[in-house]
């Protein structure tokens, strides 16, 4: 009798995905038609392969950490393979993962081997007692764990070669360089459990150890059940000095903030700061929400009795 209770509960439940594959300089007149279509045509397989999930009755960390891990291995974004570069010409990750209904979570950074950050970071929220590991120690943990392991050089792109090499060549070039294309998602399943999760390659010319908001829980992904869960993506300092993931569940939960009205204030204050970016949420009853400061941010969501949307500019 429980068991239908909650089947039947179950089938009622909204559920769904929203994702994000970064914010930045994208705008239509600028963007090259075959990369809208590259762009338009991933971002659809990625909402297939979560709502996928999601509707076969799997957990919204599965669908996170799936949709993340496809994203990680296209070279269209700054997560795992096409990942921006350092100063000095390497790739180095972060990625956070976190569960609504515990508030357990698992972060890394400054991965340079580990060819799923989310994977790891997935790895350290469930197999180990911390939230965050880094670099050497992260590696050694994903390697006792039979994680795969790739030379550093897997993760650079043609494409992310030249842009460092644009602006190793001239200081001005630096402030010109593309650097969005941090992915992220947040998911709700049949269950009512939201999961948030966010992988990047960090800030192309970053100084080599800096660490940015993607890993940090509370700054570019947060996750709670009773509010809602967040993946951010931009300028990571500033999002890290806001807090913004929590920020958005806090104002839910102590002032009884709406989504969209909270997610709103935090990215405006953002931009007050000087920041730049945007964040995907997703509340517990399945509402939406995505603002950015930037011209344009990847993005799309997949909700149950909907159809999948991709978008890109303003
Ligand atoms: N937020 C990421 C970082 O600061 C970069 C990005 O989203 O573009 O590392």
């Amino acid at each position: 009798m429980f068991l239908m209770t909650v089947m039947l509960n179950g089938q009622d439940n909204k559920f769904g995905i929203v994702i994000h594959g970064g914010a930045g300089k994208i705008v239509k007149g600028n963007m090259n038609p075959e990369r809208e279509v590259e762009y338009t045509a991933k971002l659809n397989e990625v909402l297939e392969a979560g709502y996928r999930i999601l509707s076969g009755g799997g957990s919204s960390l599965d669908a996170v950490q799936a949709v993340i891990k496809i994203m990680e291995n296209s070279p269209l974004f700054n997560a795992g393979k096409g990942a921006v570069l350092t100063e000095k010409g390497v790739a180095e990750l972060d990625a956070s993962i976190m569960d609504g209904k515990t508030l357990a979570a698992g972060a890394v950074a400054g991965i340079k081997h580990v060819k799923s950050p989310i994977t790891l970071a997935r790895l350290v929220m469930e197999k180990s007692p911390h939230i965050m590991m880094i670099g050497d120690g992260a590696e050694e943990f994903a390697k006792q764990n039979d994680l795969e392991m790739v030379e550093n050089e897997y993760f650079i792109t043609k494409e992310r070669w030249e842009s460092y090499q644009k602006a190793i060549k001239r200081e001005e070039e630096k402030k010109k360089i593309e650097k969005h294309g941090t992915v992220g998602a947040v998911a709700l399943d049949k269950n009512g459990n939201i999961a948030a999760g966010t992988s990047t390659g960090g800030m192309m010319m970053k100084k080599f150890g800096r660490v940015g908001d993607a890993p940090i829980i509370g700054a570019g992904t947060y996750a709670n059940n009773n509010t809602c869960g967040v993946s951010a993506t931009g300028s990571g300092e500033y999002f890290i000095r806001i807090g913004v993931a929590k920020d958005i569940s806090a104002m839910m939960e102590y002032k009884g903030m709406k989504l969209l009205d909270a997610s709103e204030a935090v990215i405006k204050k953002v931009g007050e700061l000087g920041g730049y970016g945007g964040v995907i949420c997703m509340d517990k009853d399945g509402n939406i929400s995505m603002p950015f400061n930037t011209e344009g941010m990847y993005r799309g969501y997949y909700m149950s009795g909907g159809k999948p949307v991709v978008l890109m500019y303003e």
